[in-house]
């Protein structure tokens, strides 16, 4: 019977569950209060360049429509 040579380390067995499913979260987004667009919290709105209602810098992403 095979058996294993060496124990599994804590460090091996944290890394080998950590990508189990449902660990993996889905990237959180909000709704942008300015223009409506989806974007990540905390992060300064693509579509239209706001953050928490002031524009903070010039948008990236193409308009949404
Ligand atoms: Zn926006």
């Amino acid at each position: 019977m095979a058996v294993p040579k060496r124990k599994t380390s804590k460090a091996r067995h944290r890394k080998r569950f950590a990508t189990w499913n449902g660990n993996v979260e889905a990237v959180k987004v909000v709704r942008c209060r300015s223009c409506g667009g989806v974007h990540r919290p905390h992060v300064a709105c693509p579509y239209c360049g706001n953050y928490k209602g002031e524009k903070v810098m010039e948008p990236r992403a193409k308009e949404i429509d």
